[in-house]
């Protein structure tokens, strides 16, 4: 049965299949397409992590070079494929890795500040001026 649906239309100015879903993926040179990160539900968040993808490739997967001159983009596919990428988990790493570096650390408590101020000694004292 052939249903027929209305394209959605995304916010890269394509119109796509509604219930596709999307992956950031690689086009090697030798012409193999790798879905390297998804399925996401829609393709703005599949464009998200294309550059990621990028590097995770060139700086992980890129013995001979070779993975500078691949073609990094996204492709949809059917609903019902929902394969997880090959970098899901390179790239769960980078993201949790990215996230953790912004955190701001805490201010010492109370007893490190103690700490790290050296108590006054006489020595301190002597050089007060009088
Ligand atoms: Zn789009």
């Amino acid at each position: 049965m052939l249903i027929c649906v209305s394209p959605i239309t995304c916010t890269c100015g394509q119109a796509h299949h509604p219930g596709a879903r999307y992956y950031a993926s690689v086009r090697r040179d030798d012409v193999v397409i790798v879905l390297a990160a998804g399925p996401y539900l829609s393709h703005q968040e599949a464009l998200a992590v294309v550059d990621d993808v990028r590097e995770i490739a060139v700086e992980c997967y890129n013995p001979d070079g070779r993975a500078y001159w691949y073609a990094y983009g996204t492709v949809g596919m059917p609903h019902d494929y929902t394969t997880p990428g090959t970098l899901n988990a390179d790239l769960t790493r980078r993201i949790n890795a990215r996230a953790i570096a912004r955190i701001v650390p805490l201010p010492p408590t109370a007893p490190e500040y103690v700490k790290a101020c050296p108590a006054p000694t006489r020595r301190h004292e002597s050089y007060r001026p009088r």
